[in-house]
């Protein structure tokens, strides 16, 4: 069963929005397009690997995606978190092409693309240290005696991994997601005592879906970006140019001629991702260049936004999750 499914980040979210909002030729955009990007490929290699989970027989495992948990000051990422009766098994996703050796001496993956050859820090040290962060968190949640498992998983089939002579049994902790399940079932067969019961298990899920917490950043600061230089107005959802304009109930786009009632709701997601905060009647008004405050009343309060205070006090929240 998929406890919580794997979204587009938050993160991600707020960079593709800032995007579609930033001048063509704004100097910082190569900047912003390249963690998109990067993040983007991460994304898509999850996306591989899920497939493969979904093989598992659903009612013997909770399946967790992009699971953010907080440890001490900081917070810890598992990419796929797969928790069952008797075992649990942790697992960090690795998008990446070329040619990959594991050298078990130095403790680094060595990547080799193009001629470019490119050490990267160890992805088994990564999702271990994971695992033990997990472990600490649920001490008291879980028995001393029950197994965590970890996985490095190689989204990229084209890619090729190799390692030290004589060191291949890396490759049950390091593999392609192809010889996922295979593992998988390996493990199934050396725990096969169950040590949480259901109940026992419903705690540990609740106890890790109220925990998760996005990662968050405030977009415009991370980036220096002045929010003179960011495009207001309601987008077009059918072309991403701006501004709609307003017209005898309907957001008309001038581009592609496209018309909507309901073109200001994704412009007001727009405005809370890029800054990030509860907003008041004028704010919103602004941002999508509503020509009246009686018009923004009425389609605010149409959009049915949680909101507190009243009349010109009032502020309205938009929840943002991933
Ligand atoms: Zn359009």
């Amino acid at each position: 069963m998929i406890v919580k499914p794997r979204n587009v980040p938050l993160i991600m979210q707020k960079t593709k929005t800032l995007l579609r909002r930033l001048p063509e030729h704004h100097p910082t955009r190569p900047e912003i397009e390249q963690d998109y990007s990067w993040r983007k490929a991460g994304l898509k290699g999850e996306i591989e690997i899920d497939y493969y989970i979904s093989l598992l027989p659903e009612a013997d495992y909770l399946i967790f995606n992009g699971l953010r948990l907080p440890y001490g000051s900081h917070h810890f990422q598992i990419d796929t978190l797969l928790l069952s009766s008797n075992f649990a098994l942790l697992i960090e996703v690795k998008n990446l092409a070329g040619e990959l050796f594991y050298d078990q001496h130095t403790k680094q993956l060595i990547k080799t693309l193009n001629g470019k050859v490119e050490a990267l820090s160890d992805p088994i040290a990564q999702v271990k240290r994971q695992k033990y962060q997990f472990k600490r968190m649920l001490a008291n949640l879980l028995p001393n005696s029950y197994p965590i498992e970890h996985l490095v998983v190689l989204s990229n089939q084209t890619s090729i991994l190799k390692t030290n002579p004589g060191g291949e049994s890396i490759f049950k902790e390091i593999m392609f997601g192809e010889s996922l399940i295979f593992r998988i079932s390996e493990m199934e067969k050396s725990h096969k005592k169950q040590l949480l019961t259901s109940p026992q298990l419903g705690i540990v899920k609740n106890k890790l879906t109220e925990c998760h917490q996005p990662f968050d950043q405030d977009i415009l600061e991370h980036y220096s970006i002045m929010s003179k230089d960011v495009y207001s107005g309601v987008r077009c959802p059918n072309c991403d140019s701006l501004p709609m304009e307003w017209n005898r109930g309907l957001w008309l786009c001038a581009t592609c001629k496209h018309s909507s009632k309901t073109a200001h709701l994704t412009s007001i997601q727009d405005f809370v991702l890029l800054y990030n905060e509860p907003f008041k009647n004028f704010q919103i008004r602004r941002f999508l260049h509503i020509p009246s405050i009686y018009l923004t009343s009425r389609l605010l309060s149409k959009a049915n936004l949680p909101s507190t205070g009243e009349k010109r006090h009032r502020t309205y929240h938009l929840e943002l999750n991933d």
